[in-house]
């Protein structure tokens, strides 16, 4: 088991290094050329943007390796700590919104009446980047439904999308860090191979599970599903609150 530990160990440091090695390699090329060439201010300006998209992408990563650590290192959620669920799916539908720039059809059907217990962050984390990587796989007109209900077991959270789809000897390995189906499309998006180890892990740690189905071409659909012991019935919110 050590060696097993060891050896996940080593392939992701190797990893790490990979992921950043490329912008990074890309960058001090750019740089480079902007100091030794006699550029004009347009052609400057051009190579500038070049290296901004490549810093900014060492900085997602980063952000998402910093994310998967924080986790890793936090204590459990609590039992007692109750997320909202309804004000976090509006703010997750906006995010798609606003990713999708009204390329897709974004909707969100949402069970009242009940809630999670935990971490509001780490669920918030979990749904965003569902939500997010249903926009960013689906192509310009198809749709994105995000539906939030109550189900045998205790709660689920369901994206459904009508994008590319992933062939079924991919979906087991999806949660591994730094996997992708498709390098290009994940980059092009802004991705960094991380969002669902990070979905898996802000999961696990409420006790929930991340069902995926997909057929290439059509769409797919990522559930997580909560068990009955961290769903608690809504809080009844003040239609107005009253400062003191
Ligand atoms: P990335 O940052 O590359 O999107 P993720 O960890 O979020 O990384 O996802 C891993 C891979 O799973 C993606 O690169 C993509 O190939 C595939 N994937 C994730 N969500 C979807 C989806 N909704 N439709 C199709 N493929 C998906």
């Amino acid at each position: 088991r050590l060696e097993k530990v060891e050896t996940v160990r080593r392939d992701f440091v190797a990893n790490v290094s990979h992921e950043l090695r490329t912008p990074l390699t890309v960058l001090a090329g750019f740089l480079e050329t902007v100091r030794e060439l006699k550029l004009d201010p347009q052609r400057t300006r051009y190579y500038m943007n070049l290296m901004a998209e490549q810093a900014r992408r060492m900085q997602r990563i980063v952000e998402d390796l910093l994310a998967l650590s924080t986790l890793e290192s936090s204590p459990e959620p609590s039992l007692e700590e109750r997320v909202n669920v309804q004000g976090l799916l509006a703010r997750v539908k906006s995010d798609a919104d606003a990713l999708s720039g009204g390329r897709h059809h974004v909707t969100l059907e949402a069970m009242e009446g009940f809630d999670i217990a935990g971490a509001e962050s780490e669920i918030a984390s979990a749904f965003g980047n569902l939500a997010s990587n249903a926009v960013r796989y689906t192509p310009e007109g198809g749709t994105v439904r995000l539906i939030w209900r109550a189900s045998q077991e205790g709660a689920e959270f369901t994206v459904e999308d009508t994008g590319v789809g992933i062939e079924t000897q991919h979906i087991v390995r999806l949660t591994e860090r730094f996997y992708r189906v498709d390098r290009g499309r994940s980059r092009e998006t802004g991705g960094t191979g991380l969002g669902l180890a990070i979905v898996k892990h802000a999961l696990m740690r409420h006790q929930a599970t991340l069902e995926i189905q997909s057929e290439p071409g059509k769409g797919s659909r990522f559930s997580a599903h909560f068990s009955a012991r961290r769903v608690m019935p809504a809080a009844t919110r003040p239609a107005s609150a009253t400062a003191v």
